[in-house]
């Protein structure tokens, strides 16, 4: 099988906004609002190979077949917590879009994935997936949450977020090669923590102000 892509969405804005949510101190509301913002912008990307029907219309001067978004049925999957806080941008995008969570704690000892609440909607099969979590890191959660929403059966699987480490980049394609991963960096590595260095911290304290 072939691996699917890592898509660096490199566009200037793109850029800049997240460099705003690197430097230490942008306050979380800053944070939180500038999140808002890049969320759309990922979600433009994203979404850019949905397909396209043509409807037949009237313009106040003439009749014309337009493109129109038909029977696209897409889901995103917020990874809880730091997830919500890129899904509530892209929903100002894609409002028709359905939402459902995932939470994942790691156990401190095994450092295996547990997954203690899981909702989606019920029509998975007719669905595009989107799982959205700001860091990929270590690939353990990202990898545990897409191997949960592929036994819903949705149509297809992508995956969002705002940085990426390599180790978990290549941790996540060994396990989900059919999965796309679209990410607005890869930086250099994970540090003994297992935060991505030089990153942006831990993506949901600075969202949230719990830190
Ligand atoms: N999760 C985060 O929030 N930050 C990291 O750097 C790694 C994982």
């Amino acid at each position: 099988m072939t691996t699917a892509p890592v898509v660096v969405i490199d566009h200037p804005l793109v850029q800049h906004k997240l460099t705003m949510l690197r430097r230490k101190d942008t306050n979380s509301a800053h944070f939180r609002a500038i999140c808002g913002e890049i969320s759309q912008l990922l979600a433009y990307e994203v979404t850019r190979d949905l397909p396209l029907a043509h409807e037949e219309i009237e313009t106040p001067l003439a009749k014309m077949r337009a493109p129109v978004m038909k029977d696209v049925e897409l889901v995103l999957i917020s990874i809880l917590r730091a997830g919500n806080g890129l899904v509530d941008g892209m929903l100002k995008l894609l409002p028709m879009a359905r939402v459902g969570h995932i939470g994942l704690y790691r156990d401190p000892k095994t450092l295996v994935a547990v997954e203690y609440y899981f909702k989606v909607p019920s029509d998975m099969p007719r669905r595009d997936a989107i799982i959205v979590d700001p860091m990929l890191a270590t690939g353990h959660s990202s990898v545990a949450a897409v191997e949960r929403v592929r036994e819903t059966k949705p149509r297809s699987i992508k995956f969002l977020c705002l940085l990426a480490a390599p180790e978990g980049v290549r941790h996540f394609q060994k396990h989900c090669p059919e999965v796309p991963v679209y990410t607005a960096a890869i930086d250099e590595f994970l540090n003994e923590k297992k935060y991505i260095v030089p990153g942006l911290g831990d993506a949901g304290d600075r969202m949230f102000g719990t830190q």
